[in-house]
């Protein structure tokens, strides 16, 4: 009898443990990495097999952990899901690797693999109305069509050869050509009717099969593919990365070369282009590509693009796909009809049949990092599955994290550079506009006179403007004048935005609305002032200017399936002049016209507490800055601050990014953040605000109990004290950080207490935000 170690996937946080079931004969090809249907308690659920031992094996696990327990007593896998492993060696390896670093079970981690959180449903079946079965069926049903194969009565017919039937032999040879079976549609194609089929298949000529029918909503709007005369920079990295990709891969062998590199190219500068050659490369080497991207409707550019290269390579994963399509997607790639895979972190996890090449573009972008358990980081998933398979990583960008600048400096992975912008195309200038004396000049507008006058300018010659506003600073709040209160959220500790649209307040943590108050709630006042501008106000002030005709982006217009991009692609095909919005404004897109961008408080997100605020913000700037001027005409970009002598801004204006990375890490090593420790940030969240000290004390008790006796190398254990925000829906939340170089004895030292399995305790590393 053969046994498995099975990790059962229920939907809940805190169980760590496996569980041993018995193989039955027929399913004797179950190894690890297959996903079953286990009986669990009185329920029937999907579980992923861990390891599978053999019968002394399994009696000796089962004394240690449990001398009375009989082998006899463990129950048997009652089915397998699919005809092979859904988790391939390198897919568990990194399942492993995850749960042990982001510090969640191992159910937890391998579920991230699987397409749709609770992937099977059961069926109850019934025999003269009593319950007999549970009849399992994969809640992920493959839509199918009819096909047709040719058999070899139908070879035989197709030699022979007829005079009559000229449209059965037509059919005949369309069937004797095709590479797989052919089905109604592609028949159509070739202009043979579905009868012509049905009377070949009646005549034993063709069989019917069902073919498995691929849903791809993401609309491609193919583009010519053109191909561009590299400039030096690009030839040597998109050599570089080539060479890497000749090294074979052999489990276990270390490599000469870096097999991971940073990619740092100013904005512009044709990042993209090394990126399809790369993926040229290893497409002809019969390898897969994984290229991860923040936000697919950003990116849309990089998708265009690749489709024109590889037209039927490419399958695209974005947050709103539909759990089926997903599915389709996972299912190409595992079987080779799609060889590139573009996609948003969660096609981190998607299957390869041979994975040779992963790239993130923007490997900075936060939205890489999920927020809830577990907290995975998908550049350190990605990283993880290339060491494991041997693909080369690349990682893109203009402004990369530190963590990432770190490592290319010091050598510990490859640093390709394109530093100039191809053709005749140069980095925009940069004006900074101190808005202190835009007051003093009687200009209370959140338009300086000088992007004013910019933006007239260019849409007077045909051109066009991007305006970044940044929310955070300008979203409008509600404060009463005598007081001083500001309206907040009574379930979220945060204030509330005033929508002038909807004349609603939202609290943009939980979503409620409330009423727009015209007394003060504390103090009951009627002196009560709106600050701050929104987007809205600033559409409006600039869609009064002359000539020009706004188009808006931000979250409240973006609430459409795929309506980010269509903002991109109406504002690219000129429908209006200027392009207005929040943070997404400044990514990505690549349109030639733009020649002046307008940067709305440059400051407000510099100012925020927490070690990466400069960090985001020098790179929203430089990202803003490099939308102008990509076309071959000069680019202008207005940078309006109230702070002009803040250094990051200095330096965001010079578009230093060396300078301000050499600064900051100096400043991240006197202070001791990452890159020269590592973060975790432990939250507990209670309805109960008692509850929720008291479980915060204890935890950091025993953490700086366990930091005395085992004197953990330059460990700080901060808190703990009320979060960043400190209540979202009711929910008081109470924060604690470690800072560390040990940080594996940190986690590990947790995860041998009772604290790994506490509810309302939840585990962040590498936390984006340390508040
Ligand atoms: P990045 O991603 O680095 O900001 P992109 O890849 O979007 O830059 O390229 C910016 C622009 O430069 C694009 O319009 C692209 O077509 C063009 N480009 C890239 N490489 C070349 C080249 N070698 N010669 C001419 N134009 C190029
Ligand atoms: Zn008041
Ligand atoms: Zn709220």
């Amino acid at each position: 009898m053969k046994y498995v170690l099975v990790a059962v996937n229920l939907p809940v946080k805190n169980l760590f443990r496996q569980f041993l079931y018995s193989l039955p004969e027929a399913l004797h090809q179950v190894e690890e990495g297959w996903r079953v249907i286990v009986p669990f308690s009185t329920q029937k659920v999907e579980g992923f097999v861990v390891r599978s031992f053999s019968e002394p094996e399994a009696v000796s696990l089962l004394k240690r952990e449990n001398p009375l327990f009989s082998v006899s007593k463990v129950k048997p896998v009652i089915a397998a899901l699919g005809i092979r492993p859904w988790f391939s060696k390198e897919m568990m390896e990194t399942a492993k690797w995850l749960s042990r670093y982001y510090m969640c079970s191992l159910a937890e981690s391998m579920r991230l693999f699987i397409p749709g959180k609770t992937s099977i449903k059961k069926k109850p079946v019934y025999r003269d109305g009593r319950l007999v079965a549970y009849e399992i069926e994969e809640r992920l049903k493959a839509r199918t069509v009819l096909a047709y194969t040719i058999t070899e009565s139908g070879r035989a017919a197709l030699k022979a050869g007829s005079n009559r039937a000229k449209a059965q032999i037509k059919a005949l040879q369309a069937l004797n050509d095709a590479v797989g079976p052919l089905d109604g549609k592609e028949a159509e194609q070739k202009h043979i009717s579905s009868a012509v089929l049905r009377t070949l298949a009646a005549k034993g000529w063709a069989f019917r099969t069902e073919k498995r029918l691929l849903r791809n909503s993401y609309d491609r709007r193919a583009e010519q593919m053109e191909t561009l005369q590299l400039t030096a920079e690009q030839e040597k990295a998109v050599a570089t990365v080539k060479a890497s990709l000749d090294i074979d891969f052999e489990e276990g062998k270390i490599y000469r070369a870096p097999q991971e590199f940073l990619l740092q190219g100013i904005t512009g500068s044709g990042k993209t282009e090394v990126y399809l050659r790369a993926a040229e490369y290893a497409l002809q080497q019969g390898k897969q590509v994984l290229v991860l991207v923040p936000e697919i409707a950003l990116t849309a550019q990089i998708v265009k693009r690749f489709q024109a290269w590889f037209p039927d390579e490419v399958a695209v994963v974005h947050s709103k796909l539909s759990q089926n399509e997903r599915g389709d997607v996972w299912h190409k790639m595992r079987n080779g009809g799609a060889n590139i895979l573009i996609g948003v972190r969660s096609a981190a996890f998607a299957p390869f049949r041979n994975l040779g090449l992963v790239i993130v573009d923007e490997e900075q972008e936060s939205s890489y990092k999920q927020e809830e358990r577990p907290a995975y980081h998908a550049r350190e998933v990605v990283r993880c599955r290339c060491r494991n398979s041997g693909a080369v990583l690349v990682l893109g960008s203009a402004t990369p994290s530190l963590e990432s600048y770190q490592k290319a400096v010091s050598g510990t992975i490859g640093h390709l550079r394109l530093t100039e912008r191809p053709g005749h195309s140069v980095l925009p200038q940069v004006e900074l506009v101190d808005m202190r004396e835009e007051l003093a000049h009687k200009n209370y507008s959140v338009i300086s006179r000088k992007l004013r006058r910019e933006i007239i300018a260019a849409v007077h010659q045909g051109m066009q403007a991007v305006v970044l506003l940044n929310r955070r600073g300008y979203s409008t709040f509600v404060m009463c004048r005598d007081c001083g209160e500001v309206l907040t959220c009574p379930h979220c500790a945060v204030s509330l935005v005033y929508h002038a649209d909807e004349q609603v307040m939202r609290c943009h943590y939980c979503g409620n609305t409330y009423p727009v108050p015209h007394t003060c709630q504390s103090c009951g006042s009627r002196r009560i002032k709106f600050f701050g501008s929104g987007t809205q106000k600033a559409e409006m002030e600039i869609s009064q200017m002359p000539g020009v005709a706004v188009l808006r982006m931000d979250q409240d217009s973006t609430a459409a399936k795929l309506a980010h991009e269509d903002i991109i692609r109406r504002f690219a095909g000129k429908e209006a002049n200027v392009l207005l919005g929040t943070q997404m404004v400044a990514k990505g897109h690549d349109i030639p016209n733009v020649t002046v961008v307008g940067i709305l408080a440059a400051d407000s997100t510099l100012n925020l507490p927490d070690f990466r605020a400069s960090e985001r913000g020098f790179a929203l700037l430089i990202q803003a800055a490099g939308r102008a001027g990509r076309g071959g005409k000069p680019g202008r970009v207005v940078l309006q601050t109230y702070n002009p002598d803040n250094e990051v801004i200095a330096l965001a204006a010079k578009q230093d990014y060396e300078t301000f990375a050499a600064g900051e890490l100096k400043l991240r090593e006197e202070l001791m953040y990452p890159p020269f420790s590592e973060i975790l940030k432990i939250t507990v969240a209670d309805k109960e605000e008692e509850k929720a000290w008291k479980l915060a004390d204890e935890t950091a008790a025993y953490l700086r109990e366990q930091y005395q006796a085992a004197k953990w190398e330059r460990t700080e254990i901060m808190g703990p004290f009320p979060s960043g925000v400190a209540k979202i829906r009711d929910m008081f939340r109470i924060t604690i950080v470690v800072k560390s170089r040990s940080m594996e004895k940190v986690k590990s030292s947790l995860l041998d207490s009772r604290f790994r399995t506490v509810k309302n305790l939840y585990f962040d590393v590498d936390p984006v935000t340390a508040i």
